[in-house]
């Protein structure tokens, strides 16, 4: 069950400020707050939906195409595709999913630490 109080829920009413990117009536994207590499982008699509699982069930190819037609704007807005970057989504007990709306994590500007 979505929680509308989650904090990206706030950001996306602006009742909570951030770091703007890009957005528009579907999408927002914003710089993390605690960056984890040079380069840290939360992309979210603003359909009330709690992660991956949920956002492929619940939206329609048209809304999860978009979506990811709009990350590689911005991973070109960086420069990220010359570059490198990293895609992480959390979902699920096992991975500490803080913020329980449905985000990637786009990474890069620098040389990323290795999975393995
Ligand atoms: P996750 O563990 O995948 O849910 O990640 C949540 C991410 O949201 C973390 O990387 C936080 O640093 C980030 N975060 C939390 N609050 C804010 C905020 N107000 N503005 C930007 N990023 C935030």
């Amino acid at each position: 069950m979505y929680n509308k109080d989650n904090i990206f829920a706030k950001i996306i009413t602006k009742e909570i400020p951030c770091d703007l990117i890009f957005e528009d009536e579907k999408v927002i994207f914003f710089h993390d707050i605690r960056p984890q590499a040079k380069i840290h982008i939360l992309g979210i699509p603003k359909a009330e939906v709690i992660n991956l699982s949920d956002f492929v069930q619940t939206c329609g190819q048209d809304e999860v195409y978009y979506f990811f037609q709009k990350i590689y704007e911005v991973l070109r807005k960086f420069n990220l595709q010359k570059t490198g970057y990293r895609l992480i989504t959390n979902e699920g007990v096992n991975s500490n999913q803080e913020v329980p709306h449905f985000h990637v994590h786009i990474l890069g500007g620098e040389k990323l630490g290795s999975l393995n």
